[in-house]
């Protein structure tokens, strides 16, 4: 396997063969309803049509040109249409590297060195953001990971989600050094965490005070949380944008965006390197075209969101009333916290019981649904996630539960 959380299926990971809607079909010809969606990209669910027919038509024209083409142009504009961040956009090929450049733009932009990361947030696998991460990282309980220079970690200063108190003490102590705040505005790779009211408006407040650039990461929440992401939702305004996932329809993707005065400082108008030999690929933006085009017509988050509301209330009420904990959720994203009382940042989520979580995911698989084996991911719900098979998977859960 070639990404560490696909091995967390124990006791071996299954094999897929071919996926559509919301199944996926193992190698053993078994139907998994699956709430992973290639973790986020596939809000449309799999083998989308309109997606499948935008690749179909650009593989006809070709699928690398190395040169500047209409189509990225035309996705560009949809975004910066859509997040009132983006002024002007850069794509490149994952989450990572998407994080990775705007924290050089933003180190280049300030002339600072350091950032502020929140704890459980995960913003890729670079240097900068493996401190204290999410995602994979807290599910094999490492601190970051090895080989990341010491040097390096010291730059990325580590704060709780939802303190706005610490957040402001440690900008204004290292305000003459602090290059960019970096956050999930709605943290999704520690389960579920929403955002306290006012939060991000603090976050928007401190970096103005201190100078430092604010960087929403809406790698899992732009498009996810509705058209325009958090940044609209919440009414909050960041200097960058990160993006990925849905934005590539399934194909690898990344995207940087934000204000003109910030993103022209990257090459070619100014001195902060980025390139990539596949950066804006021609088979991406069709299918990130495609999918976002679906997604204008309103009936997605309609039917993804109705998925995801009925399954919450089934947790609540059945898997809650008998283990206790919260459901987080949001818009198509939720997770399920056995135990705890409350969870608002990192720390309270890491006192529910994951390893019932866990339980619960290898019942359900027995079950034929395929939900992330840690709890610190999110279910994802798509367009295909209709009434009959919210309903088969309600059954599943309660039957899944009866054993727990
Ligand atoms: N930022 C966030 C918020 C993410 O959830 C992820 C991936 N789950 C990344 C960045 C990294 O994206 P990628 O895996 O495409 O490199």
């Amino acid at each position: 396997m070639n990404s560490p959380i696909r091995a967390a299926v124990k006791p071996y990971p299954f094999y897929v063969r071919s996926a559509d809607g919301p199944y996926l079909r193992t190698v053993e010809g078994e139907e998994l309803i699956d709430y992973v969606l290639g973790y986020g990209p596939l809000i449309l669910g799999h083998r989308h049509p309109q997606v499948r027919k935008a690749v179909e038509e650009q593989l006809e024209k070709d699928w690398l040109y190395g040169t500047p083409y209409e189509l990225e142009i035309e996705l560009a504009k949809k975004i910066i249409s859509h997040y009132p961040s983006i002024d002007m956009i850069r794509f490149v090929n994952s989450g990572t590297e998407a994080t990775m450049a705007a924290i050089r733009l933003a180190r280049g932009y300030t002339g600072r060195k350091k950032i502020i990361k929140f704890d459980g947030c995960y913003h890729g696998a670079h240097d900068a953001v493996l401190v204290k991460a999410g995602s994979a990282v807290s599910h094999y309980g490492l601190p970051g990971s090895a080989g990341v220079p010491e040097e390096v970690s010291k730059l990325t200063l580590v704060v709780p989600f939802n303190d706005v108190e610490t957040v402001e003490k440690v900008a204004k102590e290292n305000q003459d050094d602090l290059a960019a705040i970096i956050v999930e505005p709605v943290m999704g790779n520690a389960g579920v965490i929403l955002p306290k009211e006012g939060f991000l408006k603090e976050l928007r407040r401190i970096a103005d005070e201190t100078g430092a650039v604010l960087i929403f990461d809406e790698v899992i929440t732009g498009y996810r949380l509705g058209i325009g992401g958090a940044q609209v939702r919440f009414n909050v305004v960041p200097d960058l944008t990160t993006l990925g996932k849905i934005i590539g329809g399934g194909f690898p993707v990344g995207a940087l965006g934000g204000k003109r005065e910030i993103m022209e400082k990257l090459t070619p108008t100014g001195p902060v390197f980025n390139a990539g030999t596949f950066n804006a690929h021609p088979v991406t933006m069709a299918a990130g075209l495609a999918t976002i085009k679906e997604l204008e017509r309103g009936y997605v988050y309609e039917i993804a969101n109705k998925a995801a509301e009925s399954i919450v209330k089934v947790l609540e009420q059945e898997a809650v009333s008998k283990f206790g904990g919260v459901v987080n959720s949001i818009a198509s994203m939720f997770q399920w916290f056995p135990k705890a009382e409350k969870v608002e940042n990192y720390a309270d989520a890491q006192k529910a019981d994951k390893n019932l979580s866990l339980r619960l995911h290898e019942e359900l698989l027995k079950r034929g649904v395929f939900i992330a084996p840690s709890m610190f991911e999110a279910w994802f719900t798509s367009a295909a996630h209709t009434k009959d098979v919210v309903e088969r998977t309600i059954e599943a859960i309660t039957e899944a539960l009866k054993v727990l």
